[in-house]
C-alpha cells in the first residue's frame, strides 16, 4: 500500500518522530510550515494527529477518500482525520475497547470541523444493519442544529461553539453505529442579552430572519426582518458577516429538523427564537413598557397574559417566612434579560434531550462506543469575563488529561515497568486545576462563598478574598498584588490567571449575578404557566416548591467536568491537537509566532521527546498473548510455561529486533507502530 502516499504527501516528515532533530522547536515548526504550504494539514506524532486550520476547503474529504481509509492501516497513507478516525474504528473492534477521540486547540483552530469529518466518516463507512439508515442521518443532522442554536461569531471564529459537546457514537455488535448521545455544558447564555463589538448572537436568530418563510415569521409577529430592528441583535455591530450564509443556514436547519422529526415541536421551537427576540423589544422608560409588543408576544407566543408578564417583569416577589413580599425591581431591564436568558438557555438543554431521543435504537442493543469531545477552544479577549473563566477552566481540565494520561502515565509506567529510558520534564498544569477548582481556598469555593453571602458580598468584595486567600500563588495576579509594567497591564477590577496557554485578564464585574444564575420566583411562576409547551416543560412546578438552593453555575459546571473526566479516562483516547495558523483567518496565512506559542503549550514538543525516548506501544503479556500467539501454531496451544517466556518465545518466532521491543515486568514495549502493524497484517493474512 506505500502507493498510497504520493511524492507530494511526503514533503517534510509526515510522522514527527521521524524528524532527525527532534529535540529542535524550530525544526518541528519549520516542518510544519512546509507540509502546510504544500496543503498537507496533519501531520503525526506517532498516533497523535496533528492539524492546522487550512481555511480553505481542500479536496481531501470526498467519499472516495473515505473509502481509501476503509480498514487501511495507519502507516500505509498519509496522515488524514480519516486515518484517525478508522484507527480508533479498528480498536473499537479488535480490542473491544471503547474509545474517545479528544480535540483541543483554541478557538479557530478547527476542532468543531475535525469532528464533523469523523462522524461523516463513521456513518459512511462502517457497515449498515436493518432500519439504521434514519438514525445515521439523525447523527449528521443534530449537528447544524447545535450548531445553529449553539455556535456564534465572535472575534476569534465566526462559527464559534459557545457550548461544550461530547458525543458518544454507539455500535453494535457487528460495528454498526446504531445511535448516540449527546452531553452540553454550559452554554453561553450572556450572549442572548449582550454581545461584545463585532460579535453576533447565536446564529438561529439571524437565520430565521433571513430565511424564514413569510407566513411563519407573520405569527411569530417578525415582519421586520432587518435585524437592526432587534434590541438582542444590534449590540454587537455586526448584524451580518461574509463568510456566513444565514438565508441558506436557515434551509439546512430547517431540514434537520425535519429529517430529526421535529414535527410540530418546530414551531414551538422557533416561537421560542420570537419570544426571545420580542423580549428584547420591551423597554422599559421608568417601568412603562410598550404594552402592544408585550401583549402580543406574551399572549400569542408565550402563552401568557400580558399583564402577568409585566407585573412579573417589573415586581419581585419573595416569600419570606411564609408569606409572599411583593416589591418593585430595580432593574426591570436586568429582569427581561435574566428571562431571556433563562428561556433560551432551558430550551437548548431541552433541544439537546430531543436530540437525545431521536438517536435512541430500540432492536439493538450497543456494545461498543467511540466519545466524540469538541469544547470551547481556549479564548482571550480584551474583555474577559465569567464566561471565558469558564471555558479556559475546562479547557485546564483537558490538557490535564493530556498530561496525565500521555506525559505522565506513560513516563511511570516505565519506571514501574523497570524499563529504563530518559526521563522528559514537562510542564504540569495541575496547578492551575486546582487554583480554580480545589476545595475551600479555589476560585469557585471563593465565588460560591461571596455568593451565599448576604450583605455588602459584591464582584469587588470577591475580588479582595481572592486576594486574600490566593496571595502568593504563582498563577495569579491583581493589580495590588503586582509591580511595574505588570501592574500597569491589570485593571483594579480584574484578576489575572497565568494559563498553561497564556495569561487572561477577567474582569470582575459580573461574576456575582451569572454564578448565581437565579431566575426571580415570579418569573419562574408565570414560565410555568405558559402555553408554549417546550417553556412549560423547561420550568417545573416542583422547582417552585423546592426551597433548597440550586448549585451555582460554577459549581454545577466543576461537578460536571469531573464527571465528563470520569468518562474519557474509562475509554482509550486518541487525540486531535489543533492549530490556528493566524489570526486573520486567512488561507496560507502562518503566522510562526502564533504557531510557535501553541507547539508550546499543547504539549507538542515534549510529547515528542516522550514518544523518541520511549515506545509508541504497549501490551499486557496477556493481553498480547491473547491476540497474537495464533500466529505460532507449533507452540500453541500446547505451551506450559510463563507469561514472559511465552511472550520472549512468540517475539523471537515473529522476528522481533532488539531494538523493536523492550519486555518489561507486566508488559511488552513496542518502539515503532510500524512493528505492530506488520503483526496485525499477518493476523489477517
Ligand atoms: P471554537 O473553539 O471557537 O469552537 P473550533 O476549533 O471549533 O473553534 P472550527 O469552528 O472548527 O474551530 O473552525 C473555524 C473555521 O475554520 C471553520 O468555520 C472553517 O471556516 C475553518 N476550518 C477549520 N477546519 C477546516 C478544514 N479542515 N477545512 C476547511 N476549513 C476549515
Ligand atoms: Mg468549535
Amino acid at each position: 500500500m506505500e502507493s498510497a502516499i504520493s511524492a507530494r504527501d511526503r514533503v517534510g516528515v509526515q510522522d514527527f518522530l521521524l524528524l532527525e532533530n527532534y529535540n529542535s522547536e524550530a525544526a518541528f515548526i519549520e516542518n510544519l510550515r512546509r507540509r502546510y504550504r504544500e496543503g498537507l494539514i496533519y501531520t503525526y506524532i506517532g498516533s497523535v494527529l496533528v492539524s492546522v486550520n487550512p481555511y480553505r476547503e481542500l479536496e481531501i474529504y470526498s467519499k472516495q477518500n473515505m473509502e481509501r481509509h476503509r480498514g487501511v492501516n495507519f502507516y500505509e497513507i498519509s496522515p488524514h482525520i480519516f486515518a484517525l478516525a478508522n484507527n480508533s474504528y479498528r480498536a473499537l473492534r479488535t480490542e473491544r475497547r471503547d474509545q474517545c477521540i479528544l480535540l483541543s486547540g483554541e478557538s479557530g483552530a478547527g476542532k468543531t470541523e475535525a469532528s464533523k469529518k469523523i462522524l461523516q466518516y463513521y456513518t459512511h463507512i462502517c457497515p449498515t444493519r436493518n432500519n439504521t439508515h434514519t438514525i445515521r442521518e439523525r447523527l449528521l443532522q443534530s449537528n447544524p442544529v447545535l450548531e445553529a442554536f449553539g455556535n456564534a461569531k465572535t472575534l476569534r471564529n465566526d462559527n464559534s461553539s459557545r457550548f461544550g459537546k461530547y458525543m458518544d457514537i454507539q455500535f453494535d455488535y457487528k460495528g454498526a453505529p446504531i445511535g448516540g448521545h449527546i452531553l452540553n455544558y454550559l452554554l453561553e447564555k450572556s450572549r442572548v442579552a449582550h454581545q461584545n463589538h463585532g460579535e453576533r448572537n447565536f446564529h438561529i436568530f439571524y437565520q430565521l430572519l433571513e430565511g424564514g418563510e413569510e407566513p411563519l415569521l407573520k405569527r411569530l409577529g417578525l415582519e421586520k426582518t432587518n435585524p437592526q430592528h432587534y434590541h438582542y441583535l444590534v449590540k454587537g455591530k455586526c448584524p451580518r458577516v461574509s463568510s456566513i450564509n444565514d438565508k441558506n443556514g436557515w434551509k439546512v436547519v430547517r431540514n434537520a429538523l425535519t429529517i430529526i422529526g421535529f414535527n410540530e415541536d418546530e414551531i414551538q421551537l422557533m416561537e421560542i427564537v420570537a419570544i426571545v427576540l420580542h423580549l428584547g423589544n420591551i423597554q422599559f422608560d421608568i417601568n412603562r413598557c410598550r404594552e402592544c409588543t408585550l401583549f402580543f408576544f406574551s399572549q400569542q407566543l408565550l402563552g401568557v397574559d400580558g399583564s402577568v408578564l409585566k407585573e412579573a417583569l417589573t415586581h419581585k416577589k419573595i416569600v419570606a417566612k411564609g408569606e409572599e413580599v411583593i416589591s418593585q425591581y430595580p432593574s426591570a431591564l436586568s429582569a427581561r434579560d435574566s428571562l431571556a436568558k433563562a428561556i433560551y438557555g432551558r430550551a437548548f438543554t431541552w433541544l439537546v434531550q430531543k436530540l437525545n431521543q431521536s438517536l435512541v435504537y430500540y432492536s439493538s442493543k450497543c456494545s461498543s462506543i467511540i466519545g466524540l469531545l469538541d469544547v470551547y477552544g481556549f479564548e482571550v479577549f480584551q474583555h474577559n469575563s465569567f464566561e471565558q473563566f469558564c471555558i479556559n477552566y475546562c479547557n485546564e481540565k483537558l490538557q490535564q488529561l493530556f498530561v496525565e494520561l500521555t506525559l505522565k502515565s506513560e513516563q511511570e509506567d516505565y519506571e514501574t515497568e523497570g524499563v529504563r529510558w530518559e526521563r522528559v520534564e514537562y510542564f504540569n498544569n495541575k496547578i492551575i486545576c486546582d487554583l480554580v477548582e480545589e476545595k475551600h481556598k479555589g476560585i469557585i469555593a471563593v465565588l460560591d462563598e461571596e455568593c451565599l453571602r448576604r450583605g455588602d458580598a459584591s464582584d469587588i468584595t470577591f475580588l479582595e478574598k481572592l486576594e486574600d486567600s490566593l496571595g502568593g500563588h504563582a498563577h495569579f495576579v491583581t493589580h495590588k498584588m503586582a509591580n511595574g509594567k505588570i501592574r500597569k497591564a491589570i485593571g483594579r477590577e480584574e484578576f489575572r490567571l497565568v494559563h498553561y496557554a497564556g495569561e487572561v485578564n477577567y474582569n470582575v464585574s459580573g461574576f456575582l449575578d451569572k454564578n448565581n444564575d437565579l431566575l426571580c420566583r415570579h418569573l419562574k411562576e408565570v414560565l410555568c404557566q405558559s402555553g408554549n409547551h417546550i417553556v412549560s416543560q423547561c420550568f417545573h412546578a416542583d422547582e417552585l416548591m423546592d426551597q433548597r438552593r440550586p448549585e451555582t453555575a460554577a459549581t454545577e459546571f466543576k461537578l460536571s467536568l469531573a464527571k465528563l473526566m470520569e468518562i474519557l479516562m474509562s475509554k482509550e483516547p486518541l487525540y486531535v491537537r489543533c492549530i490556528k495558523p493566524n489570526d486573520a483567518k486567512q488561507p496560507g496565512g502562518f503566522d510562526e509566532v502564533l504557531v510557535r506559542h501553541q507547539v508550546k503549550y499543547l504539549g507538542l514538543m515534549e510529547y515528542l521527546r516522550v514518544r523518541r525516548a520511549g515506545f509508541a506501544y504497549r501490551r499486557n503479556f496477556e493481553v498480547f498473548l491473547e491476540r497474537y500467539k495464533s500466529l505460532c501454531p507449533d507452540t500453541w496451544p500446547n505451551w506450559r510455561g510463563t507469561l514472559p517466556e511465552g511472550v520472549a518465545t512468540l517475539v523471537k518466532h515473529l522476528n522481533y529486533k532488539p531494538e523493536e521491543y523492550k519486555l518489561g515486568r507486566s508488559k511488552i514495549f513496542i518502539r515503532f507502530p510500524r512493528t505492530l502493524f506488520v503483526t496485525e497484517d499477518a493476523l489477517e493474512a
